[in-house]
């Protein structure tokens, strides 16, 4: 291991109240879930900050609620959680088989939705699955809480609205109609960070025939794809809507594939979706 943990200091909050007004009064701190993400920079020797925020024990940021026609889901929900809840996998199945696919027990064991989402990263495979739900991400401050749409979290590689003094409390679903499709192409089957990952919903009603489509590893952020959406949703042949979506992705050559590769992966699944929406 690069990085030590000597020289760093781990703040105790014993409610999310404390947690935040530890965040306003006694930062900059940097919050502290899972740890999955935050140890792999220590292991790296990348992990600059030296104040931490420790939030594993504040229970209230737990939980999977229905609450009327919304699923709400903590930030501190961990991947076991997802997988194992008979709610996520009635209303949100494409959630699930998106964490059924992130790393190994262990991983799932600690690490966390809000983590996921905090941490930015455009491979995350829980964020398209969030883009593609419409989800809204809830953000709290000791000066408050506002409401952000998952589709105006993000503005630009690793950067997001959230503020240093707000933690992301949880997240609600409004209920998703129509059939649910999640695909992560990685190098291997497990334990892999994906190359192109990809949900979908192909809407159920007639009247309103436009899927909702969401990338990640495409661009320097999950993307909607809200042009190859409407060009779907129109009627547009495959090969045209492969051209569209060519257009709206913008991937890069990095340690782990190529843009040209990720390119084809991206149009492939494009085409199974397609495909499998008439199975
Ligand atoms: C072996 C291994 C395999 C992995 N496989 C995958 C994979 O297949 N797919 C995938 O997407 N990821 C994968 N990851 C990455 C990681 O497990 C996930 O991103 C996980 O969801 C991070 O959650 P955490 O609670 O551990 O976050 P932490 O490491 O605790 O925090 C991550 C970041 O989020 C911030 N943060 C955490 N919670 C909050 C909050 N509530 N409010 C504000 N900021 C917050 C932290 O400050 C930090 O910047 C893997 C990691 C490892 C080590």
């Amino acid at each position: 291991m690069q990085g030590t943990v000597a020289g760093r200091e781990l703040l105790e909050p014993r409610s999310l109240g404390d947690a935040l007004k530890m965040l306003r009064d006694e930062g900059p701190l940097v919050p502290m879930a899972g740890c999955t993400d935050l140890y792999v920079a220590l292991n790296f020797g990348t992990l600059s900050p030296t104040r931490f925020l420790n939030l594993w024990s504040l229970d209230s940021l737990r939980g999977i609620q229905v609450r009327g026609a919304t699923l709400r889901i903590g930030a501190l929900t961990t991947y076991t959680d997802i997988i194992s809840s008979a709610a996520i996998r009635r209303r949100l199945p494409m959630l699930a088989a998106a964490a059924q696919e992130i790393g190994g027990v262990q991983i799932q064991n600690r690490g966390t939705l809000g983590g996921n989402v905090a941490n930015a990263s455009p491979a995350g495979d829980t964020l398209p699955v969030l883009l593609a739900a419409d989800a809204v991400v809830e953000l709290r401050s000791a000066a408050g809480t506002r409401r952000v749409p998952m589709t105006s979290f993000y503005t630009g590689y690793r950067q997001s609205v959230a503020r240093s003094d707000e933690l992301i409390v949880g997240f609600e679903f409004p209920p998703v109609r129509g059939r649910q499709w999640f695909r992560k192409v990685g190098t291997r089957a497990a334990q892999a960070i994906a190359k192109v990952v990809v949900a979908g919903v192909w809407a159920s009603a007639r009247a309103d025939p436009r899927p909702r489509l969401a990338m990640g590893s495409v661009a320097a952020t999950p993307l909607r794809l809200s042009h190859t959406e409407e060009a779907l949703g129109r009627g547009a042949s495959l090969a045209e809507a492969q051209e569209i979506l060519q257009r709206e992705i913008a991937p890069i050559d990095d340690l782990r594939s190529t843009s040209e590769y990720r390119r084809k992966v991206a149009a492939n699944l494009l085409g199974q979706f397609c495909a499998e929406r008439r199975t």
